[in-house]
């Protein structure tokens, strides 16, 4: 079967936003604009498509990534708009139809990961931004990664029809935080509660959004009173683009006319190399824009043909391979997400980066060297499957019963093996205990666990070898309450949580050696394990490293997983109040044996005592994560908000003004962050808003590590 659509009409975006800046309004507008739901759902109401996980719908927010399909025909390509709608079905797509896959990104910082994730897989991205407040701390974040993945992307300032709205001072807030090489394409007609329309800075004209909907779109020449300014804003958009393009350029300079097509070429080409970001507007609530914001992902974000091919690597030859984005070469996908559907089970979202593949067909996750027969493909609009036969180069699709497969994993031919490179998660910061309320629920318990471990990445269970009770971890406090929700909801497992603590560790300050002795000789057989280790520091973030030094059999081969189990038993342990020792390589260089009395479980105690004795020789300190934090507040509360601050050891780095809101940024520990968001309300009479995120790990005061040994004691 040939492809439906050519690989160039194909687009995988995804917004990306401050929570509450307009993402879920923005994508149901978009769904019912390109006819995936005739209904238009209002966000307030609990009604939208995107956000079709029930715990999602009341609390409003986008958590879950989920991935959608829809099908676009440009406003420039003139068909009417009752036609545009129509494009439901999909035998019967119409010619010049564009499919445009939608990854949805969550807005709460707590799942950065979720968006890191979604940017691994998305080729291009819409920022929105709430066009009262302008750039928001999370989307300076989320804009930073979109960086380190190299993301192409348009910004949409979206709210424009709200009171307090200013385009120019949100733009201004962009060239300020995020970059100075925004475009704006578009100015609006009118603001706050006169707020109509937009002018397109590139054709010069005026556009209105009629009808209940706002589906009637009427093209109309600009009013005399917004002439004037939209010249001047015309002339510096027009100098940026030209900038791009030496043709351009020099076309330019020497004052001639420049042709629309000509600057939408050099802008798409300009915006895919990260050269410049056009900016759009509009109110997505009141139905504004959003058909011209579709034509801008067509426009100007990248068909996966527009963008380098996928590197990974071959797991045999250990060599760097490339898969281009060509339906001829070898099947190589990326799962992104797994996800438990309702109906159809484990759903795992993967995106092809090269090649195709039949249902029925196998394939080889080399991550775990199984090849598994994929049964069923699906492409997902929303919560709907529709099932496939194939799917091709650039497309996203899903399909069930991938059994032990993770986020992360590559999916390829079975003769053509290539591991596409991993998606890297951060280490949970948070942990609590958890126990099931019923008999009932101890039997869910352990299986729900382990699917919701699999779909998350940054989310671990553990069972405590001495107490026995599982303990569960994460990156926030919010982030474990989604979890026991979820528990509740799709697993129906009812638990009692402990109150969150902070995820310690240890580590050490300086080398040191020690020797671990298991010897019991006293009739018949005995046992004999004698071990020498030295432990060294490494720096922050370096984890944990076992190097066998042993030459020569001084203790024969057989013996060395027994010591590397046991000092890796130790060492999870740790010395000085039960946290696992970090950022340190330890060398096992000497020892003896037996002949007849040694054995695996002597060696194992012997490692493990010798990696105690040699770190608390070592200078063993605590760690604890300490969270970047970035705190607004209008400036009479500044006062109070930085000595609330102080008290609880943040570091201030620097104070802002931005929008007439004072910003600080900040570092503080996690261990003296729970309950922030109360205590900000109260301080700022509810006006003040923070983000926080994981920064890095760091040693813990002498007096507090003193509270902390004795708290668990
Ligand atoms: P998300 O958190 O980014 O997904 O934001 P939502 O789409 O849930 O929107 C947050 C709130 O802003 C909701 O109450 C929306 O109705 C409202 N909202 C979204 N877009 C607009 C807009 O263009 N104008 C106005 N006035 N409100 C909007």
């Amino acid at each position: 079967m040939p492809r439906e659509y050519p690989i160039e009409r194909v687009r995988n975006i995804g917004f990306i936003a401050h929570i509450d800046a307009g993402k879920t309004t923005v994508s149901e507008r978009v769904l019912f604009y390109t006819g995936v739901s005739y209904k238009m759902g209002n966000i307030d109401e609990g009604t939208t498509i995107m956000d079709w996980m029930e715990q999602e719908r009341e609390r409003g927010i986008t958590i879950m990534a989920a991935a959608t399909t829809c099908y676009w025909i440009p406003t420039w390509i003139g068909f009417p708009s009752s036609q545009r709608r129509e494009n439901k079905d999909e035998k019967g797509r119409k010619k010049n139809q564009y499919r445009i896959n939608i990854i949805d990104t969550p807005g709460h910082i707590d799942f950065t990961v979720e968006v890191q994730r979604s940017l691994r897989v998305l080729d291009g991205a819409i920022v929105i931004f709430d066009g009262v407040a302008g750039v928001e701390p999370q989307s300076e974040t989320v804009w930073r990664q979109a960086d380190k993945f190299r993301v192409p992307r348009f910004c949409f300032i979206n709210k424009l029809d709200r009171i307090g709205a200013d385009f120019q001072k949100s733009l201004d807030s962009i060239y300020q935080k995020l970059t100075l090489n925004a475009v704006p394409l578009q100015i609006p007609i009118g603001e706050e509660k006169t707020f109509r329309g937009v002018i397109d800075l590139l054709k010069m004209k005026a556009y209105y959004f009629e009808g209940k909907y706002g589906e009637v779109i009427k093209k109309e020449e600009i009013p005399n009173e917004l002439r004037e300014e939209a010249e001047k804003w015309r002339e510096k958009t027009i100098e940026k683009i030209a900038e791009q393009d030496e043709t351009l350029l020099n076309q330019y300079l020497s004052g001639k006319e420049l042709e629309t097509e000509d600057l939408k070429e050099v802008l798409r080409k300009a915006t895919i190399d990260f050269k410049v970001v056009p900016v759009f507007c509009g109110s997505a609530l009141k139905n504004k824009g959003i058909q011209l914001l579709l034509d801008g992902i067509i426009d100007y974000l990248p068909s996966p043909l527009d963008l380098p091919p996928v590197r990974g690597e071959n797991p045999i030859t250990g060599k760097e391979e490339i898969r281009e984005a060509k339906d001829a070469a070898p099947f190589a996908a990326l799962v992104f997400k797994i996800a438990t559907d309702p109906y159809v089970g484990e759903l795992s979202y993967f995106r092809v980066y090269s090649g195709s593949f039949k249902k029925g067909d196998s394939v080889l996750n080399p991550t775990i060297s199984q090849t598994a027969r994929i049964g069923r493909l699906f492409r997902m609009h929303a919560d709907e499957r529709i099932e496939i036969e194939e799917i091709f180069a650039g497309e996203i699709g899903a399909t069930i019963a991938l059994e032990d497969v993770s986020t992360g994993d590559t999916l390829c031919e079975v003769t053509r093996p290539i591991v596409l490179e991993k998606i890297s998660f951060p280490e949970p910061v948070i942990s609590a205990k958890i126990e099931p309320k019923t008999r009932d629920d101890e039997e869910k318990l352990a299986f729900s666990l382990k699917k919701l471990t699999l779909e998350d990445p940054t989310f671990k269970v553990k069972i405590d070898p001495e107490t026995k009770e599982t303990i569960i971890s994460g990156m926030g406090e919010l982030h474990l309450e989604i979890i026991v929700d979820r528990l509740k909801r799709e697993f129906g497992t009812e638990v009692n949580v402990g109150r969150p603590r902070v995820a310690y560790r240890e580590t050490i300050l300086k080398s040191a050696e020690a020797e671990g002795k298991y010897i019991r000789q006293s009739g018949g057989r005995g046992q004999y394990g004698h071990v020498l280790l030295k432990i060294e520091p490494q720096c922050r973030g370096k984890g944990y490293q076992f190097v066998n030094a042993i030459k020569r059999g001084i203790i024969p081969k057989e013996f060395i997983p027994a010591v590397k189990k046991g000092v890796k038993e130790a060492r999870d342990k740790g010395v000085i109040a039960g946290y696992p020792l970090d950022d340190v390589k330890i060398t096992l260089f000497d020892g003896s044996f037996h002949e007849v009395d040694s054995s695996d479980f002597a060696f194992k105690i012997a490692g493990s005592i010798a990696l105690s004795e040699a770190a608390k020789k070592a200078g063993p300190v605590l760690l604890e994560p300490i969270m970047k934090l970035e705190v607004r507040t209008p400036e009479e509360f500044l006062g109070d908000v930085i000595g609330d601050l102080s008290a609880r050891r943040a570091k201030i780095e620097e104070t802002k003004n931005i929008l007439r809101l004072k910003v600080i940024e900040a570092k503080a520990p996690l261990a003296e962050m729970f309950g922030y968001a109360t205590s900000l309300r109260s301080l700022t009479e509810g006006r003040g808003t923070f983000t926080m995120e994981f920064d890095h790990y760091d040693i813990v005061p002498k007096h507090i590590e003193e509270e902390i040994i004795q708290g668990k004691g």
